[in-house]
């Protein structure tokens, strides 16, 4: 498509270029700023997969750019604004850049900010997206758990976070997740974000992480996720979580508060005699549809072994 048509069919693609945005999606943070008010108060903010930018710029014509105005010429106690992206982008003003992948920039991010912690995170990091829907939302809700890991290390406690979502059959599993650390989440969808894409935005009020919670062991299971003895280890009887985070982590990492996995396979459970036994099933079903197949399959053997057992095909 044209630039030209592109710029008669996309009100925002064309006013992003008018204003000085790097990208459309400047229009979707102002407008949930608008709505939620995400920038009040805001003095240190982490921008998590930034590039080309136009998040970036937000926040520095929101935050940075007038506190420089009113500051008298020094640098100290203007806000801090820290980006992250895999790709590298061109600068901004009072924007510290890190080129780096957020599942694993924990540390980059905190030595930016010195001990003190963020008063907002935002991501609106996304995969290459493929078409299939449960894939790409899975490898979305991959780079939001990245996103929470890095928010548990380094938001303070009352401060907010913004993430890009793709709406699926797992956004209400999603919410529970992420009102684990929130008292308020709201799911939003700005008017610059077209209807035709699944992507809504994960608005976090009010960072309350549960009592016990250990941020580290999250970050853990970021590095396990992957490698080959990563299944093993998610495993929470293997021991290596404690507390209440032997219900939190399972639960972050798939969504189940008994920490079993329904995709992978768990060794048998050893009994006395050291054989296991199988169980029948509680109730058989009374009218399976495969119940004329069974019935037929066994009639087929009875005739079989009515006969003398010997075929004309044996010897
Ligand atoms: N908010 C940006 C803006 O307004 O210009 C646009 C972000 S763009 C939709 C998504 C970005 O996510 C891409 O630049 C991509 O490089 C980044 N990304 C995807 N996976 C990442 C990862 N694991 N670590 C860091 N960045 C990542």
């Amino acid at each position: 498509m044209g630039k030209a048509s592109k710029d008669k069919r996309d009100i925002y693609y064309r006013k992003a270029k008018e204003e000085g945005w790097r990208a459309r999606s400047a229009f979707k943070l102002m407008q949930i700023d608008q709505e939620f008010n995400i920038f009040h108060g805001v003095k240190r903010a982490v921008d998590l997969c930034a590039a080309p930018g136009s998040w970036s710029q937000v926040l520095s014509r929101n935050l940075y750019l007038p506190a420089k105005l009113t500051s008298d010429g020094k640098d100290g106690g203007l806000p801090l604004i820290v980006a992250i992206d895999l790709q590298p982008m061109a600068p901004i003003e009072g924007v510290i850049q890190v080129q780096g992948d957020i599942t694993n920039a924990r540390t980059a991010v905190i030595r930016h900010f010195d001990g003190c912690k963020a008063d907002l995170v935002v991501c609106d990091g996304a995969p290459d997206v493929t078409g299939l829907h449960d894939m790409d939302e899975f490898v979305q809700s991959q780079l939001i758990l990245a996103a929470l890991t890095i928010v548990t290390h380094v938001l303070k406690v009352g401060g907010k976070f913004v993430a890009k979502i793709f709406r699926g059959k797992d956004t209400s599993l999603l919410y529970c997740q992420l009102k684990l650390f929130f008292s308020q989440v709201t799911f939003a969808k700005p008017k610059s974000s077209r209807n035709s894409s699944i992507e809504a935005f994960a608005v976090c009020e009010n960072y309350s992480p549960p009592e016990g919670f250990k941020e580290k062991d999250l970050y853990h299971l970021l590095e396990k996720v992957g490698t080959p003895s990563g299944a093993d280890d998610l495993d929470c009887r293997s021991g290596w979580l404690e507390g209440p985070n032997k219900v939190y982590i399972p639960f972050l990492a798939c969504g189940d508060l008994s920490g079993y996995d329904s995709d992978r396979s768990y060794p048998l459970p050893s009994t006395e005699g050291g054989t296991y036994q199988s169980l029948d099933p509680v109730q058989p079903p009374i009218a399976p549809p495969y119940k004329t197949a069974l019935e037929m399959k066994k009639a087929s053997s009875h005739g079989a072994g009515a006969d003398t057992g010997k075929s004309s095909l044996d010897p």
